[in-house]
């Protein structure tokens, strides 16, 4: 079915949708994009993402085209005119469409920033099978740039993270940065070491996912000891438990990395029990 999608302040079909071929975010990654879940069709943590929007924005000079609270009315009328339950919304703002290709950025009085949405619907996000097997992930040198703190479009790495993952028959890549784990390829990465969850420290590293902040929030309410530091693939392996989180995956446990087992091979009991308390919080909160 064909979706509606919001282009520069209209509402259209996504076929009739266009975008200049000199856009920045086409022509360089000039652009940053956030994903904000859906269920029970309202939204999960939107001021989350729209503070890291906003900063992310910041980081790169970048203009946002539209006031925030009307940002919002945008995420839901997308939600309405494409009856979502359950599943995502896409925003991406790049810097706007010069009149031709030229390194130096360009004035923003000329040339205002381009922003689109559009919605993925996903039926059963909240209840996926794979959240009660687990998942397998890989670790992979982590060589992309260094402000992975801003949330841009350039995405080549971590796809093709996503291809090698996909090629050793498991389901994501963990990436390693002097010989520790910096985030999987879309998501935070977790291990749990006698009942302590342990993740690495935010810095220019890594993504401060909105997901990461809520659970460590939730975690510590449940009078669970989170320790932020980083760690290596030997001591995620020996650990007891492992997990990723991320808007579109909630809490996701880890079952085997590099082919070996973590714990018993199955979901632990932290993992399980954050993931409950994510989505009954979240949902409770949503707008
Ligand atoms: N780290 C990276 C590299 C990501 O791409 C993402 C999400 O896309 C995350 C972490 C998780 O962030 P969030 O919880 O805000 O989805």
């Amino acid at each position: 079915m064909s979706r509606t999608v919001y282009v520069n302040g209209e509402y259209l079909p996504e076929a009739e949708a266009k975008i200049s071929i000199f856009d920045r975010g086409f022509l360089m990654a000039d652009g940053v994009y956030e994903v904000t879940s859906v269920l029970d069709g309202k939204l999960l943590d939107f001021a989350g993402h729209a503070k890291r929007l906003e900063r992310s924005l910041g980081e790169l000079d970048m203009a946002l085209p539209i006031e925030m609270e009307d940002l919002l009315e945008v995420h839901r009328e997308l939600v309405r005119l494409n009856d979502i339950n359950e599943g995502m919304i896409y925003l991406q703002v790049t810097r706007g469409a010069p009149s031709d290709r030229d390194f130096a950025f360009p004035d923003p009085a000329e040339t205002p920033s381009t922003i689109v949405l559009f919605t993925q619907n996903k039926p059963g996000l909240a209840d996926t099978p794979v959240a009660k097997k687990g998942i397998k992930v890989i670790s992979i040198e982590d060589i992309r740039w260094g402000r992975r703190d801003i949330k841009t479009i350039q995405l080549l790495y971590p796809s093709m993270g996503k291809m090698m993952a996909k090629k050793a028959g498991v389901d994501d890549a963990w990436m390693v940065e002097d010989g520790m784990v910096t985030e999987g390829t879309s998501n935070n990465a977790y291990i749990v070491k006698n009942g302590k969850i342990i993740t690495r420290h935010l810095g220019t590293e890594i993504l401060a996912g909105i997901t990461r902040n809520a659970v460590l929030r939730f975690a510590e309410e449940a009078q669970m000891t989170v320790e932020e530091r980083s760690f290596t693939i030997a001591e995620a392996q020996g650990a007891d438990e492992a997990f990723v989180t991320s808007a579109s995956t909630f809490v996701m446990p880890v079952v085997e990395i590099d082919g070996a087992q973590v714990g018993a091979g199955v979901p632990g009991p932290v993992a399980v029990r954050l993931r409950e308390i994510y989505l009954e919080e979240s949902r409770k909160a949503a707008i």
